[in-house]
């Protein structure tokens, strides 16, 4: 695999370990061997105990917390309207509804029957609360939302207030948590389905890793995760400006491994504009499918698909 990766400046990184050395101080990617886990399990008790003083230097929290903070003041400074929170992409916003309908209902079908059942979702890194109104609204009877900016959150308690919550059989947004991914735990056995779209990349390697750790207990005993990002030719891509990283299905699947999470069904997203990454959707489960889709895994074939401003 080519594991290199660029900058949004025109930088190359022989690798990720490299990148996230110079980004957050971290030794921890999936490149890391044998002591992976170990230093991973380090990296979360640091970044927990993370509270100022010399350890904090040590570890390099402070380049961690700059990290986050940069991406948060980015997306600070964006609408909060689809154009805002889809990079001036509003355009996708159909195709992408259309293939997420397609992806998820025959997965809720054998997953869940087909009898009728109160299904619960979290949607992560929310934004305005595009894709519960616009998509997860339709198949849960409850969606929480968790997003750490504030006026993206107001603006999708706006949105959702009484949307579609009438009758008896009522689809509500229940709870808004203002809140990043890398600080959320989930109530226990909540959820049918946990989707994350469009944010997984502001995480760095180690967090994404515990995310998906303490977010596991949130799932129900049959509930998965959806996994909705851009997908890099290979290696990675980092983004200066949002401070967000790409990451190639490569480099997904290793990470996936390391979450103990399966691969349970993955689709290309389709009708995308070419300039903009590839888009895949990946159903992950905790235990190992006992019939695994035979899903062909096809090349990508455009070239290089760069990318928002
Ligand atoms: N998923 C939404 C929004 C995508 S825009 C949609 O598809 O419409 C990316 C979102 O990630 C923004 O709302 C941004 O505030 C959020 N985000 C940024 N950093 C995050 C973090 N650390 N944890 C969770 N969400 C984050």
């Amino acid at each position: 695999m080519d594991s290199r990766g660029f900058d949004s400046a025109g930088r190359i990184f022989s690798n990720a370990t490299e990148m996230w050395a110079e980004e957050i101080g971290s030794t921890v990617t999936v490149t890391a061997t044998t002591s992976a886990a170990a230093e991973v399990e380090a990296a979360a008790t640091a970044a927990a105990a993370g509270n100022g003083g010399a350890g904090e230097e040590a570890s390099g929290e402070g380049k961690r917390k700059e990290w986050y903070s940069k991406a948060i003041a980015y997306w600070q400074g964006v609408e909060a309207s689809t154009e805002g929170v889809l990079g001036g992409y509003g355009c996708v916003n159909d195709a992408d509804v259309k293939g997420s309908d397609a992806f998820l209902c025959p997965l809720l079908a054998e997953r869940f029957g087909t009898a009728k059942r109160h299904l619960v979702a979290l949607d992560c890194g929310s934004g305005i609360g595009r894709v519960t109104k616009n998509f997860l609204l339709r198949h849960f009877n409850e969606v929480d939302l968790v997003e750490p900016v504030s006026h993206f959150l107001e603006a999708a308690r706006e949105n959702l207030t009484g949307y579609m919550d009438q009758g008896e059989d009522s689809h509500k947004a229940a709870n808004f948590y203002c809140v990043p991914l890398q600080d959320f735990t989930p109530e226990e056995g909540r959820y049918d389905v946990i989707w994350i779209q469009w944010c997984i990349g502001q995480l760095p390697d180690d967090d994404f890793i515990s995310f998906f750790n303490r977010a596991k207990v949130g799932l129900k005993p049959d509930g998965f995760f959806v996994l909705k990002e851009n997908i890099a030719r290979n290696g990675f891509v980092l983004d200066k400006v949002d401070n967000s990283v790409t990451r190639s299905d490569q480099y997904f699947r290793e990470l996936f491994k390391k979450c103990g999470l399966y691969i349970l069904s993955v689709k290309d997203q389709k009708e995308l504009p070419k300039e903009l990454f590839a888009v895949k959707m990946y159903a992950l489960v905790t235990s190992q499918p006992k019939i695994q889709n035979s899903g062909k895994r096809r090349r990508p074939k455009n070239s290089p698909r760069m990318i928002r401003s």
